[in-house]
């Protein structure tokens, strides 16, 4: 599969490095409208194939895919182009600044015949997947409670000052991950309390945000992130999870540490990503999972399968980004439904 990469920014390099381990697949083309990055960016990965622009790109390749690594207000357009041109196409997070927009995109891309991934890659982070796949085969029995927590004091205004500027921060930006977790643990939602605050008086947005879920599986989970807790040890970009099941309960604690407890019985692995030749700490368990979800896309279109991350399913998880805004602006409980 001969793939392009728009937007060579910030996370892009993880993604490029991941795609040169991705059986199948190749990034033959680089698109980005700052000349420098694009230039950078070109010969730090020997892609000799350059675009200013997106719409003379996919006018000239010849390509399977596009994988779209820019900010959100572009994500729209960029995911209605490749729908037109018909290519696959994967979108990074946030899917789109609305909702409207995200369906518009969802319905835009399935119109072509083509598949669309939304690169929610923290339930690819292989400790979360751990976690999911023995919830799932019934380890602890029936779940009834989860708490799924991120809490940091990490400085990620340098490497992306945009999450500093913008109205909305960690639950668009980050939240939007241990939402998609919660999902992936407990099913859908029906309703979603949140309350969030602004800490940091040098950013715009909220940067504390706690959540209640309601899942239709019966589940109650508590998803909570900050960017304004400062502890040791520094747990940043590590999300921690507790669950309690009718059997037992499952535990993954700070360092990777996974305990599976039924009865008296406690199994406790050391689920430490691996450190890849590319990958820097703390980064390394997300860039570990960026090659995941890749690897995933390229088996899906192989096999003619959908995604697990497919936009169609990220429009639920966005769902409760936009759910958790509008409960904490009015101070109410929302149904999933309204939105
Ligand atoms: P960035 O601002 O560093 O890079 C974006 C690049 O896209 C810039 O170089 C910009 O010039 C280019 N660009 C924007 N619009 C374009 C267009 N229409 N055509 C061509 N180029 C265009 O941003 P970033 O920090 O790399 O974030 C990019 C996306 O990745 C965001 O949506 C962010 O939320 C997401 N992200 C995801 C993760 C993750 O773990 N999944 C981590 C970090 C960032």
């Amino acid at each position: 599969m001969k793939g392009a990469l728009i937007g060579c920014g910030f996370f892009a390099r993880n993604q490029l490095h991941a795609w040169a381990e991705v059986p199948g697949a190749e990034i033959v083309a680089l698109c980005d409208r700052d000349p420098a990055r694009l230039d950078e960016t070109a010969r730090a990965f020997g892609i000799s194939r350059t675009y200013a622009d997106a719409d003379e790109m996919l006018v000239r390749e010849d390509l399977d895919f596009v994988d779209i690594a820019t900010t959100v207000d572009s994500h729209r357009p960029l995911v209605e182009l490749a729908a037109r041109s018909g290519v696959h196409v994967i979108c990074q997070k946030p899917i789109a600044p609305t909702m409207a927009d995200a369906r518009a995109m969802v319905a835009a891309v399935a119109e072509s015949g083509k598949v669309m991934m939304v690169h929610e890659n923290f339930r690819w982070q292989s400790p979360i997947r751990r976690a999911v796949e023995a919830v799932r085969a019934g380890a602890i029995g029936t779940p009834f409670f989860g708490r799924i927590s991120f809490r940091s004091g990490y400085d990620v205004f340098s490497g992306q000052p945009y999450l500093a500027e913008g109205e909305r921060f960690i639950i668009e930006d980050l939240g939007i991950h241990i939402l998609d977790i919660s999902r992936a643990l407990f099913g859908d939602v029906t309703r979603l309390t949140a309350t969030t605050r602004r800490v940091n008086p040098r950013i715009r947005g909220e940067d504390v945000a706690t959540m209640l879920l309601s899942h239709d599986s019966g589940v109650t989970s508590v998803v909570d992130c900050s960017y304004a807790t400062r502890r040791s040890p520094e747990t940043f970009p590590e999300t921690l999870l507790e669950i309690d099941g009718t059997e037992g309960t499952l535990r993954l604690d700070a360092g990777y540490r996974l305990t599976i407890q039924r009865g008296d019985d406690a199994q406790v692995e050391d689920v430490a990503p691996p450190l890849l030749p590319w990958a820097e700490r703390p980064w390394h368990n997300i860039q570990e999972s960026v090659r995941t979800i890749q690897r995933h896309f390229a088996d899906c279109i192989a096999a003619g399968t959908e995604p697990e991350t497919s936009g169609a399913d990220n429009l639920k998880t966005f769902a409760l980004v936009e759910a958790a805004y509008l409960s904490a602006s009015e101070g109410r409980s929302v149904a999933l439904d309204e939105i």
